[in-house]
């Protein structure tokens, strides 16, 4: 076992300041042994923690920093915005510059609206989709996560096409009457809830990579099929790429499956590592937002000048010719590897991939698609897992539901070493 014990003190003093100890519930350590690692330092791919213990990380700040930690060119352009101060609520020419990189790159979106996180973006998206089409009801799927908001803290009801019910104290059953949830990868239920409630709906939000309850990889036939019921009921088609954008390829999953949605968010990669939050739509759409128009939103950081500085010079890396392939090149080997070395031995075991994002599942199956396919037991093996991986130093999201990220700095070299680390720790786990 590592020594933890700076981590443990540091958590101690945590826990009377913070609910649990931390600002956002999953970094606690809830899912595996021993207290949460506490941080210090990250260079490249690797990370240090307070006890001097070295870790190769593949949790990569739950996704945004897909150039791995403290990039140079990241640093400096962060370095030098800081120089001409932090914050104005006026606007800044560094907004012209991301919102300009990036719609200049992304043919899905006309316009764009800066925020300060995901849920932000989603939340203001979804009430976009509401002003925008004059309906109260959203549909979502079980297994998608868009960020905290009241109508998304949703889960299913008992049968189908029924109302959601809250899944946290403090959302009001009327509200979650409002959002319908409906398993992924199944056409006749949202065929079924579309006949139900069809002039009532504002939008289908999907994370059209699903990746935070696992990586239930969706057919491009199913997301197709999902684009063409919402334009024949004039319901918007709303993506969340906050996982998904500029990480699977520029503009994110809409490029990859080349799919025209109606209303996308982002978030995490946009910022380069600060706090960035955006959505976008067309300009018929996002007109509808102040002040333009008569759909409220605003924010008192929104556009931040060093947050935008973090997202230019980042992005601007992302812009790199075979940027995209050469992150799938590099994961799929990687997982390859490992997957093979479980194939051989014939452990219930696959690593699921997609760009550059993995995911482990305990499981034979060829896919999985929805969230009732995971089987809860096997977190257990997840946990048992996770500490040998500790041990040989590789740090994963401290969850078997989350997925791990493979940034630009984590080389070929590295990847093969922890691969073979990656495979010792499977046989402790499976031979014992
Ligand atoms: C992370 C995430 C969010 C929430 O973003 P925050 O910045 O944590 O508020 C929303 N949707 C998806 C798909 C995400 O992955």
């Amino acid at each position: 076992m590592i020594n933890r014990q700076n981590s443990e003190q540091l958590f101690n003093k945590a826990k009377n300041l913070f609910p649990g100890g931390v600002n956002s519930p999953v970094r606690a350590f809830k899912s595996v042994d021993g207290v949460p690692l506490f941080i210090k330092k990250g260079d490249g791919c690797r990370i240090w923690d307070e006890d001097d213990n070295e870790f190769i990380d593949f949790c990569c700040s739950w996704g945004p920093l897909i150039l791995g930690h403290n990039n140079p060119k990241v640093r400096t352009k962060i370095e030098e915005t800081l120089q001409n101060g932090t914050s104005f609520g006026a606007p800044t020419k560094l907004e012209n510059e991301l919102g300009d990189l990036i719609l200049s790159n992304n043919r899905f979106i006309d316009k764009i609206r800066f925020v300060s996180s995901g849920t932000e973006a989603v939340m203001s998206g979804i009430r976009l989709a509401r002003g925008f089409t004059g309906r109260d009801k959203i549909i979502k799927f079980d297994g998608c996560y868009h960020g905290h908001a009241d109508s998304l803290l949703v889960k299913a009801g008992s049968g189908l096409a029924t109302f959601g019910t809250s899944s946290s104290a403090g959302v009001p059953e009327s509200f979650s009457k409002e959002t319908i949830v409906l398993p992924l990868n199944d056409e006749a239920a949202v065929n079924e809830a579309i006949s139900k409630y069809k002039d009532e709906i504002a939008c289908i939000i999907i994370e059209p990579i699903p990746a935070n309850n696992g990586l239930l990889i969706q057919t491009k036939e199913y997301l197709q099929f999902l684009r063409k019921v919402c334009t024949e009921n004039g319901i918007l088609l709303f993506f969340d790429e906050v996982i998904s954008g500029f990480r699977v390829a520029f503009s994110g999953a809409a490029e990859l499956y080349d799919i025209q949605p109606d209303i996308i968010s982002y978030g995490k990669i946009i910022g380069g590592g600060l706090p960035v939050g955006a959505y976008g739509a067309s300009n018929e759409i996002m007109n509808h937002i102040s002040p333009m128009g008569n759909v409220y939103q605003a924010g008192t950081l929104s556009g931040n000048p060093v947050a935008m500085a973090a997202g230019i010079a980042q992005l601007s890396e992302c812009l790199k010719n075979d940027f995209y392939t050469d992150q799938e090149a590099r994961t799929q080997a990687f997982v390859g590897k490992i997957n093979a070395h479980a194939a051989v031995k014939g452990y219930t075991f696959e690593m699921f991939s997609i760009g550059s994002i993995f995911w482990l599942a305990f499981s034979d199956s060829e896919a999985i698609r929805s969230a009732a396919e995971i089987r809860a037991e096997s977190m257990e093996d997840f946990k048992k897992l996770y500490a040998i991986l500790l041990d040989k130093g590789i740090y994963l999201g401290p969850s078997g539901y989350e997925v791990g990220f493979v940034s630009a700095a984590h080389t070929v070299e590295v990847l093969d070493q922890v691969a073979a680390d990656f495979c010792d720790a499977l046989d402790t786990l499976f031979q014992g």
